[in-house]
């Protein structure tokens, strides 16, 4: 909570006894750090130079009248993520125009001549309101950036940094509507890693583990930037790719990626290991029916299937 002597306050009027008259009332309640405006212009300069809790602003003003003056702190605040509480002086004093003073956006409405207790009371009200809407943007802020940290690592496989099956999930939805709106075809390969089991067994799971962050990495680097490289799962990776025309897509990229892991062994604690793997890989026409992505994860997954009935370290599309 803002403390009463620490609240920041511009007071605004045209006429410069008023001016320094609300601003002698407000020392003498205590307040220290009171700055005077005499024109709107004049209080938006001090605002930009240091926020204010509360405004205390004149209605009737030549160039820019206080509900004018209104609307750009408000505006000025939404760029900042600040909140001042605003609260109108004046001599209008009918029931109409307090309405429209506040669908403007003033917090309160004081009439004058100002009277020092009644000030002191409204400036505290306004305090109040200044303090609960800056917390509350300060949370709404924190809450914003733990929600985005929550949101990447919901989707992020925590070995091997690549995005997870969720986020390949999100990736497939907006790809496969891309390619249903603007043609060409899109491709989800399932690679998943032979004989595993068998790594795992002969030099233990920490030797496993390297092998799929050696195996992600490559995968990662072979795969071109538009690609989406995610981990489904155990030794299964999926790639997701957009081609302009469907002519274009074919097992070509696949065959050197599985062509590279059999060449050159994975480097780990345990020595040099070779591997080998298969993949399975189906594809969807812009124009036709769109798929759900279930849909293509199963039939990427019946042609994985098949490479491995067929002896494994091949693409089945
Ligand atoms: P296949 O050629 O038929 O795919 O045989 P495979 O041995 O690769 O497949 P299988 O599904 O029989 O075994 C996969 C193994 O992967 C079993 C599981 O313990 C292991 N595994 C799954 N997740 C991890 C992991 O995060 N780290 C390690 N080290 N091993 C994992
Ligand atoms: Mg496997
Ligand atoms: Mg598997």
């Amino acid at each position: 909570m803002i403390s009463r002597n620490d609240l920041v306050i511009v007071v605004v009027d045209d006429m410069p006894l008023a001016c320094e008259a609300a601003c002698l009332l407000l020392e003498n309640i205590g307040y220290l750090d009171v700055r005077g405006a005499h024109s709107a212009s004049h209080a938006l300069a001090l605002l930009a130079e240091r926020p204010a809790d509360v405004v205390l602003t004149d209605w009737n003003m030549p160039e820019m009248d206080g509900l004018e003056l209104t609307r750009q702190i408000r505006q000025m605040d939404e760029d900042i993520n600040h909140y001042t509480s605003i609260i109108m002086v004046t001599a209008n004093e009918n029931l109409e125009s307090m309405l429209l003073a506040f669908q403007h956006g003033i917090d309160d409405y004081m009439t004058k001549p100002l009277r020092q207790q009644e000030l002191a009371a409204r400036l505290h009200a306004a305090g109040r309101i200044a303090s609960l809407q800056n917390r509350l943007i300060e949370t709404t802020q924190t809450l914003n950036v733990h929600n985005k940290e929550l949101r990447e690592l919901a989707t992020t496989d925590p070995l091997t940094g690549l995005g997870n099956r969720r986020y390949l999930q999100t990736h497939l939805d907006a790809i496969l509507a891309e390619t249903m709106a603007r043609g060409g075809a899109a491709c989800l390969a399932l690679i998943d890693l032979d004989h595993f089991k068998v790594i795992n067994d002969t030099h233990g799971h920490g030797v496993g583990d390297e092998v799929l962050v050696a195996f992600a990495k490559r995968l990662h680097r072979a795969a071109r930037p538009t690609d989406t490289v995610a981990r489904m799962g155990g030794e299964e990776f999926a790639v997701i790719m957009h081609y302009p025309k469907m002519s274009r897509a074919n097992t070509e990229a696949f065959e050197r990626i599985l062509h590279d892991i059999s060449q050159y062994p994975i480097k780990t604690t345990a020595g040099d290991i070779f591997l080998t793997a298969s993949v399975g890989v189906g594809c969807y026409v812009g124009g036709e029916a769109l798929p759900a992505p279930d849909e293509l994860i199963n039939c990427a997954d019946i042609k994985l299937y098949q490479a491995k009935a067929q002896g494994r370290n091949r693409v089945v599309f």
